[in-house]
């Protein structure tokens, strides 16, 4: 069982690793390049949901996912989730009710309204949909919040503009890694390096193949009315949050686009604004500011959670946010001797890892 655990990078699903690992008595070290949060977990949607999904395992994970955001929320109430429920309205007629059966035929908890209901549950939309889905159990987080808290209530030695350069290997075994200011050596090391992943990878001979999904994050100045569920419109989905700014993703449906490139980001951010005018009849909705993120995305879309060969594992995926309380701890469990955790079991780095 290691003793010390050295965590590269600080983003969300680092963080979580790092809380879980001090908690089962591990002592935990995170190189972060530049600073916490600063990547795809700072420039994020955070909604924590399963009603996207690309496989019945993967929904399964992300059910799990948000039953650990709630033991996570017990142990960090103060960066606790907001579960206000989402409205689905993404698609009308046919694709409305193939969302609808699909999701019941998973035994998710989903329930159709009509408009009357939406009119009430959501008054400031300017032209409720005739339909909508109302999950009621979705949330959102204020990830760059949560990533931080973790790391404070982890204990780790959290070492932010500091680089690994590349991974320390000794007969087939990683004992940690190389850096600007000197080697850091640790019993386990773990790649939660985000779209850098692949890169650290490559002096250990592996490739990870993985997509190049950038997207923008456009935040409103706050607004005197309530937005109160996530709503996910054909347009874009958008939540609002404590301050009362309104948050959207600059790309229709932001976590399954296939998008590899933003020519203009500051245009998407104005055709976002104007779209979230119109949904909600607010021709003074302003525009504070928008971000550019990438989404760290394997090749297939899905996790890769686990080991990659003695003394190393790695964490990368999309859907980070609600997969983070759980990635979190399958993989502390996993590193201190716990055995295979059985919801792992088909997101495994194995699946996509290929020799060069
Ligand atoms: C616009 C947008 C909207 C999104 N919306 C949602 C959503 O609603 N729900 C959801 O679940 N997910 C969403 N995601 C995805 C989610 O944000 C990511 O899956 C998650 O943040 C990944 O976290 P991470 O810790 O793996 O990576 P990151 O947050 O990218 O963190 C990786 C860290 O590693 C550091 N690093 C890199 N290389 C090195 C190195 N060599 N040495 C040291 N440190 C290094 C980086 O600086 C970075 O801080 C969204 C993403 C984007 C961009």
């Amino acid at each position: 069982m290691p003793q010390s655990v050295l965590i590269i990078g600080a983003g969300i699903i680092g963080a979580s690793l790092a809380f879980r690992l001090s908690r089962q008595g591990a002592t935990v070290t995170v190189l972060e390049a530049t600073s916490p949060a600063s990547a795809a977990s700072g420039r994020s949607f955070g909604w924590i949901n399963a009603s996207f999904y690309e496989s019945p395992a993967h929904h399964h994970l992300r059910v799990e996912a948000m039953t650990a955001h709630h033991r996570l929320a017990a142990l960090l109430p103060d960066t606790a989730p907001n579960w206000q429920g989402t409205l689905w309205f993404e698609a009308e007629g046919a694709g409305f009710e193939q969302k609808a059966t699909d999701l019941a035929a998973l035994g998710y908890p989903t329930k159709p309204i009509a408009r009357a209901e939406i009119a009430k549950l959501e008054p400031h939309l300017a032209n409720p949909p005739a339909q909508a889905l109302h999950i009621a159990t979705e949330g959102a987080v204020d990830t760059a919040a949560l990533t931080r808290a973790l790391l404070a209530a982890s204990g780790a030695k959290v070492l932010s503009g500091i680089a690994a350069k590349s991974l320390i290997e000794n007969g087939g075994q990683i004992k940690g890694a190389r850096t600007a200011i000197g080697p850091f050596t640790a019993d386990h090391t773990v790649l939660a390096a985000g779209i850098a992943t692949p890169t650290l990878l490559t002096p250990l001979g592996l490739d990870l193949p993985m997509l190049i999904r950038p997207g923008i994050m456009v935040y409103t100045k706050p607004v005197g009315w309530r937005v109160n569920h996530i709503l996910v419109t054909p347009d874009q989905e958008m939540r609002q949050d404590t301050s009362g700014a309104i948050l959207a993703p600059g790309i229709v449906n932001h976590q399954a686009d296939a998008s590899d490139s933003i020519a203009d980001p500051a245009a998407m951010a104005e055709a976002t604004l104007r779209r979230l005018r119109a949904r909600f009849n607010a021709p003074d909705l302003t525009l504070d500011r928008f971000a550019l993120g990438y989404r760290p995305v394997p090749a297939d879309g899905l996790p890769l959670i686990g080991t990659v060969q003695p003394g190393l594992s790695l964490a990368v995926m999309h859907s980070g946010i609600t997969l983070s309380a759980l990635a979190g701890e399958a993989l502390a469990a996993e590193i201190m001797g716990q055995g295979d955790h059985p919801l792992l079991a088909d997101f495994r780095p194995s699946r996509l890892l290929k020799p060069l």
